[in-house]
């Protein structure tokens, strides 16, 4: 039931239509050293205002989409990636060629896998689906009257898609 909340707002005729099966997700950084895939449909995807992602990004939000466990690869370019860990959150895996953001892993359990939605090559059929962290918003960028649920703090566990992170 928690899953569908995030399901729904998913395109469905993109992803799980029998006239346009799942096509694997291709993704890589701005240098295109490293390349990766996904192999299956994004989980859930959404809106961090977090201070971390602001300082990650160099922006005013990030959008990160938890993958079904297993299907995330690195297809080309592995040596290059590298990662930084905060004492209270999930690994960030980045590019130390060119420094592009690519996605995040549990310590603990590191096949759960988000990755940075602007890392995908296309449109991956999902749309995010709540923004989390608004508390700490940005003050410049007021965020947008998408209809969204708002969460000042991180998104309710219980919301939380099985892969999901900041
Ligand atoms: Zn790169
Ligand atoms: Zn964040």
């Amino acid at each position: 039931m928690l899953l569908e909340r995030w399901v729904k707002h998913e395109d469905s005729s993109r992803v799980t239509s029998d006239r346009s099966p799942f096509q694997p997700l291709g993704g890589g950084c701005m240098c295109e050293r490293v390349r990766f895939e996904i192999a299956e449909p994004l989980l859930g995807a959404l809106y961090c205002h977090c201070k971390r992602c602001q300082r990650r990004t160099g922006s005013a939000f990030s959008v990160t989409a938890a993958t079904a466990p297993g299907s995330f690869k690195i297809v080309q370019g592995a040596d290059l990636v590298g990662s930084w860990r905060p004492p209270d959150g999930w690994e960030k895996f980045f590019c130390t060629e060119c420094g592009s953001q690519l996605y995040t892993t549990d310590p603990e359990q590191p096949e759960r896998l988000s990755v940075r939605m602007g890392a995908l090559d296309a449109d991956p059929g999902i749309r995010p689906s709540a923004h989390q962290f608004t508390d700490y918003a940005a003050a410049w960028e007021p965020i947008p009257d998408d209809g969204l649920p708002r969460f000042p703090e991180r998104l309710p566990g219980a919301m939380r898609p099985p892969q999901s992170e900041v």
